[in-house]
């Protein structure tokens, strides 16, 4: 049995990185101009790897799918990023902000690794603004801060609604200058289909160049995943429409242990589903809940008359309104992490209070963030943000309130890696939302921007190097190995196959319905019998799939059908995997609510004794039960406690 060794060095907490660094071995410059790194992904995390790893002086090779690095997901995240900084002189600190991620996390993230991303994440603020980040900045020129959500302190630097795609047009920045110095080579519309192994050790990939079709080998000393999360299994969330989780699904197929897979994050702010043929969700960043505040009506007769369209909002008076979360959660109120903040829309929208004629929305509201700042001074926080809500539902939120409810946002799960971000694949590393991240059960707002840079500038770079140290004898991958052989052909089997179906349903349809599947049983409210069912929905479901699926189109040509289906495929069993994942951990614990587990008020009930553990998965075959490893959780520095945001 393979043993899961996390490689945390001993020692204090706040002297563990500084250890590490002085301990692991350095590649000589001589010798890193030899070698050769495949980056997966340009978002944050594979941007700034990329181009941080070409500064160094290795041989990178970056690939996505989008026509541009600069179109990657990440270009859309929001509100904002943490870090430690204390600007605000409010007590903020390194420690403080690894407590909140542990305690938001409820416990089931890694010690070493959380302090690593507290104290790392000021360099990051440093290293943007060097780039030219337009943060925003005070009135006196400082850099200025918000709240999210699980904080106390405002720690969350920002840029207007577009954070994601300044701090990308700085990391794109960054890595066009290592192109134009020749130390990165960038392969856009570049889809990697497998992984390759000789020896058992990460040494390249094969991909479809989506433009053409052709499939291509590249060979490396090592391979980088920096592919995003799989939130896309639930068809319906704020993901980009290509976000996907194949890539990393290869390498759990090749032997990379998958962890925490039904670790998946609801977001309480998103704009509510309108109908049946939608295909994509709009998040309204959390940064909104600093200033609106959440509420539904007190009456049941009011919200029956919200359902049915016979009153606004605005004409419930202030007496009857139900502001819940500060009702339930005074300490925190509007600002209590996102696991808690969606379960309480949804316990009131489940209790018929709900505000729209699904019955599934929430109200948050400006009126008082209006009147206490004036409407400039609110719009020039959020100003484009109320543009996109007015857009998308031709509602003024300066005249009625927002409507919004959970939606499937992020995941935890991703690919397990130890304390050097290596898979359990020699020369495998993930970053970013592909790894299974420091955020455990539940992940803070703003810290999946902190923790992609965190990986890309500031410790795979020096990670990595431990492992390549030993490799710079060894010559280029030869890319006419037999393993890139085996690997090319199984790859254009599996696109035979799917093509040669010609069955009777869309990909969409399956994706659609895999999504409905997930959502009901995987969702905010999970419970064994549930879960069960879904397994079993999911095998039937992938049954069809493989027998009655229509793939338009050709196959060595552009093919965006055939694109999708391969990754509608995968999803199908990353899916079946998280349910396996969710009926195993039988406790509540962050956005994993489990029913049975729950105390008389409705919280999250943990099991520390059973439970605290990382889950991490070994792909075994095909239909064939994966087999389960525990990763022990060790809390020697954080006082583990339930979770307590009223006090
Ligand atoms: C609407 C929205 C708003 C958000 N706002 C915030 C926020 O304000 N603050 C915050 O901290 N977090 C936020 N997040 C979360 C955050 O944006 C993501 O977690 C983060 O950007 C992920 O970065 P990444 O580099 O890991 O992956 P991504 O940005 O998803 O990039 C993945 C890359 O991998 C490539 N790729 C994927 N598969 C393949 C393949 N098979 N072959 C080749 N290339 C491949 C893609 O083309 C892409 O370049 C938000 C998320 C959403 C959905």
């Amino acid at each position: 049995m393979t043993e899961l060794i996390s490689k945390v060095p001993e020692g204090p907490l706040e002297l563990k990185w500084s250890k590490h660094k002085a301990d692991i071995k350095v590649v000589s410059p001589a010798n890193k101009r030899k070698m050769e790194i495949i980056v997966i992904g340009t978002g944050l995390g594979g941007a700034s790897a990329a181009a941080s790893l070409g500064e160094l002086g290795y041989n990178v090779k970056v690939f996505c799918i989008s026509d541009s690095p600069r179109r990657a997901h990440s270009i859309a995240a929001q509100g904002g990023i943490n870090a430690a900084k204390n600007y605000q002189n409010d007590n903020d600190s390194v420690y403080r902000l690894f407590y909140d991620t542990i305690k938001g996390g409820d416990y089931r993230s890694r010690e070493a690794n959380v302090y690593r991303l507290a104290e790392v994440s000021n360099n990051i603020i440093d290293q943007c603004v060097a780039q030219g980040v337009p943060f925003a900045r005070d009135y006196g020129g400082l850099l200025d801060n918000r709240s999210f959500g699980g904080a106390q302190v405002s720690r969350t630097f920002y840029a207007r609604g577009q954070t994601g795609q300044q701090l990308l047009l700085g990391a794109y920045a960054a890595l066009n200058r290592a192109v134009a110095n020749g130390k990165v080579k960038s392969y856009p519309r570049h889809e990697m289909l497998d992984l390759v192994l000789i020896n058992g050790e990460a040494k390249g990939i094969i991909a479809r160049n989506l433009t053409n079709g052709k499939i291509e080998r590249f060979g490396a000393h090592a391979v980088v995943l920096a592919s995003g999360g799989y939130g896309n299994t639930y068809f319906l969330s704020t993901n980009a429409m290509n976000s996907n989780g194949s890539a990393a699904w290869q390498c759990y197929k090749k032997g990379a242990f998958f962890a925490n897979p039904c670790f998946a994050q609801i977001h309480p702010t998103c704009i509510p589903i309108h109908g049946d043929q939608q295909s994509k969700l709009t998040l309204m960043s959390e940064s909104l809940r600093n200033d609106g505040r959440i509420w539904v009506p007190k009456k049941l007769e009011d919200a029956k008359k919200l359902q049915e369209g016979k009153i606004k909002g605005s004409q419930i008076p202030e007496e009857d309104r139900d502001y819940y979360l500060e009702r339930r959660y005074p300490a925190f109120g509007n600002l209590v992490p996102r696991d808690v903040a969606s379960r309480a829309a949804k316990e009131r929208c489940d209790a018929g209070y709900g505000v729209n004629n699904t019955g599934k929305a929430v109200f948050l509201d400006f009126q008082d963030a209006f009147k206490r700042l004036g409407r400039e001074v609110v719009d020039a926080r959020y100003g484009n943000l109320f543009d996109m809500y007015k857009e998308i539902t031709d509602v003024d939120p300066h005249e009625e309130p927002m409507m919004i409810y959970p939606a499937i946002h992020y995941t935890m799960g991703g690919l397990w890696v130890d304390y050097n971000l290596m898979t359990t694949i020699p020369g495998l590393y993930a970053i970013g939302e592909a790894n299974f991240s420091d955020h455990g059960g539940n992940r803070l707002g703003a810290s999946a921007l902190m923790q992609g840079l965190a990986d890309g500038y500031f410790i795979l770079p020096y990670t990595i190097g431990d492992y390549l140290a030993s490799k710079f004898k060894e010559p280029k991958t030869d890319v006419n190995a037999p393993e890139f052989e085996a690997a090319e052909k199984a790859v254009q089997a599996k696109i035979d196959k799917l093509m040669n179906i010609k069955g009777k349903k869309t990909v969409d349809a399956f994706h659609k319905e895999l999504g409905h599947i997930m959502w009901e049983y995987v969702g905010m409210a999970r419970n064994k019998a549930g879960l069960e069912k879904a397994i079993e929905l999911i095998q039937a479901l992938k049954k069809d799939f493989w027998s009655n699926v229509y793939v338009a189109g050709e196959t060595g040509v552009f093919n965006q059908e055939l694109e999708k289906a391969l990754r509608v495929a995968d999803f199908l069993e990353i899916g079946e995997l998280m349910a396996r994942d969710a009926l195993d951990r039988n406790e509540s614990c962050g956005g994993h609510f489990r029913e049975e587990m729950q105390t008389e008020e409705g919280e999250t009930k943990r099991d520390d004794v059973n439970y605290m553990y990382v889950a991490a998965w070994e792909y075994k075959g095909d239909n064939v039960k994966p087999e389960l490893h525990k990763e022990p959780l060790k809390f020697e520095f954080a006082h583990v406690a339930t979770r307590n945001y009223k006090d």
